[in-house]
């Protein structure tokens, strides 16, 4: 069982055991990106069960737009406010990983792994979308007074945020403060993520006979092993440090050639950088794209032909920093606080929903919900932080912070 709540009071209480058999039921439910649709079924409906009327939760178009499609869109619950105030937003977003499809979560202590270890368990995201649900259920259930709130659990979010890069703010109805639930300790306030692009590399050589005449060809291969080997050589993959600047940067996808008798004239690469910094980011895809030119200018055939690229870098997502002052945060570490955690604050390397919302106008701290080892088989689940978890979202919802 989860150990009980540091700090508890009238104000925090709530039905942990519902909590926890809510998650447990998330996390079994099949939904990796795209394919959300009985994930959003079994939040709709207990919704529905707590009392909410179904004009009141609607599902957006999201799929209709994404670059990916999907067949289900973002999940939204609209609720005008008891009190005045400004509006709420609390999210998590409902997708998994596709290793978590299959999982059986079993409790053992205060710890739940899939009892197929050939899976993940899913706890990134079902513990967020738990939490959230909790705090909406909970509200429903025993009446508690609340400002202007609205619940949002987009899909879409392992594949590059997609859901909340692309909803309607209007559809969220303007909130001023975002909280969104995806990651570990309860105690943790992420105020900011990195931004990054996503790279496209097309490289085009010329075909021609590799035993009779390797001469008259360029090999495509070869104009992409001097790009790598001159963006190693110079620092710029991997770990990138420059001055006081500092990256990351990945070729992780390279496929071209179909016989060993051809040179060959076509190879495809895909690659990301990353940086807090957004103009070291866009100077990390300027060195990529020189290093690929350079590259391909200097393979030539005795016809004196060269090779040709085409770079293509693409936003994936823009980074932010919250400061402390901000009123999301100073809430979020004020509920962290409430609940008896020493409030930890953080920026992380990774891209998250509230990148885009953030980004859009509405700042979004993310907060933890006990997940661990995340996207592996060794998945796990915390179960006295994801109950913290809930508890500070309580709170937050009901604007005790
Ligand atoms: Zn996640």
């Amino acid at each position: 069982m989860p150990a009980p709540l540091a700090g508890s009071s009238a104000s925090l209480a709530f039905d942990r055991k519902a909590a926890v058999d809510r998650v447990l039921q998330l996390m079994a439910i099949p939904g990796p990106s795209c394919q959300e649709g009985q994930v959003v079924e079994a939040v709709r409906a207990e919704l529905l069960a707590a009392g909410y009327s179904a004009s009141q939760i609607v599902v957006d178009e999201v799929h209709r737009v994404s670059p990916a499609g999907g067949e289900v869109g973002n999940l939204i619950l609209s609720l005008p406010g008891t009190m005045k105030a400004p509006r709420r937003l609390l999210m998590a977003h409902l997708d998994t990983v596709p290793l978590c499809v299959g999982s059986k979560p079993a409790i053992k202590g205060n710890v739940v792994r899939s009892k197929d270890r050939q899976t993940a368990l899913g706890g990134d995201n079902r513990s967020g979308v738990a939490v959230v649900l909790t705090a909406a259920v909970e509200i429903a259930r025993r009446n508690l007074p609340h400002p202007p709130l609205t619940f949002f659990w987009p899909v879409q979010e392992e594949i590059g945020l997609l859901g909340a890069r692309h909803v309607q703010l209007k559809a969220l109805g303007n909130p001023k403060l975002g909280f969104n639930w995806d990651g570990g300790s309860a105690a943790g306030a992420t105020l900011g993520a990195t931004g990054a692009f996503e790279l496209h590399i097309e490289i085009s050589g010329i075909a021609s006979h590799a035993g009779v005449h390797p001469e008259e060809g360029v090999s495509a291969i070869a104009i992409a092993g001097l790009a790598i080997a001159d963006l190693q050589a110079n620092g710029w993959h991997g770990l990138v440090r420059k001055g006081k600047h500092q990256g990351t940067s990945n070729l992780g996808v390279i496929a071209g050639g179909d016989a060993t008798n051809v040179v060959t004239s076509k190879v495809k690469l895909r690659g990301e950088v990353r940086s807090h910094d957004a103009s070291f980011r866009k100077k990390l895809v300027s060195e990529f794209k020189q290093a690929f030119e350079r590259a391909a200018g200097a393979v030539k055939n005795t016809a004196g032909q060269a090779g040709r690229v085409k770079f293509e870098s693409s936003l994936k997502y823009e980074s932010f920093v919250l400061k402390e002052t901000e009123p999301c945060v100073k809430s979020a570490l004020a509920a962290i606080r409430q609940v008896g955690l020493k409030a930890t604050t953080k920026v992380s390397n990774g891209g998250l929903d509230a990148n885009w919302l953030s980004a859009r106008g509405l700042p979004t701290v993310t907060l933890g919900a006990g997940q661990q080892q995340v996207h592996t088989v060794d998945e796990a689940l915390q179960l006295d932080e994801y109950v913290n978890g809930c508890a500070v979202a309580l709170l937050l919802a009901t604007g005790q912070a």
